[in-house]
């Protein structure tokens, strides 16, 4: 049987405890999930591509079935070069079902690669890496929001 492969794609500017749970609570579903920091020209970021992808990989580096890699183009080429058929996301609120069914819906179009949903816990419901990024731009302490470990830079770059 072909293996479940599925790829994880965002911003992680940074990586949220809300992301972490999404993994979480999706590695029973596969074999292996590819966590994919996609380079976003138009936003301003609070950690360089490289230390998104080195703060995530530090997090699992006793995790074989999570691998961390960073991307530019399109996301479903890289879903494609890593051998994975799914898509993960997560959904906070309706804003996010509304933008997610959009996205699911090219990338089925454009590749036939099917997106696997999770549904946030209630209590990461409020978590985006939006609001890290302001908090942590004020100097605001932001641990409870990041993965267990996880640290970030408190100020901009
Ligand atoms: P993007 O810029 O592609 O939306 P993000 O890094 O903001 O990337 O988010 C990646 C995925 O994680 C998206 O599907 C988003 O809806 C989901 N996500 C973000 N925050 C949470 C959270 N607190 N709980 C569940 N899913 C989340």
């Amino acid at each position: 049987m072909k293996k479940m492969i599925a790829l994880f794609p965002g911003s992680f500017d940074p990586y949220t405890i809300g992301h972490y749970s999404i993994v979480e609570r999706a590695l029973p579903l596969f074999d292996k999930i590819v966590i994919a920091v996609g380079v976003n020209r138009n936003k301003q970021s609070l950690m360089s591509e490289e230390k998104r992808v080195e703060a995530i990989r530090s997090l699992y580096e006793n995790n074989e079935k999570i691998e961390v890699i960073s991307y530019d183009g399109l996301t479903v080429d890289v879903a494609k070069k890593y051998g994975a058929r799914y898509l993960l996301r997560g959904v906070r609120q309706v804003a996010d079902f509304e933008y997610e069914r959009n996205l699911a819906e090219v990338n089925r179009n454009i590749s036939g690669l099917e997106t696997i949903l999770l549904y946030t816990l209630p209590e990461y419901g409020h978590i985006s890496s939006s609001i890290v990024r302001e908090l942590a731009s004020y100097g605001k302490d932001v641990t409870d929001l990041l993965p267990p470990g996880m640290k970030i830079p408190k100020k901009q770059e």
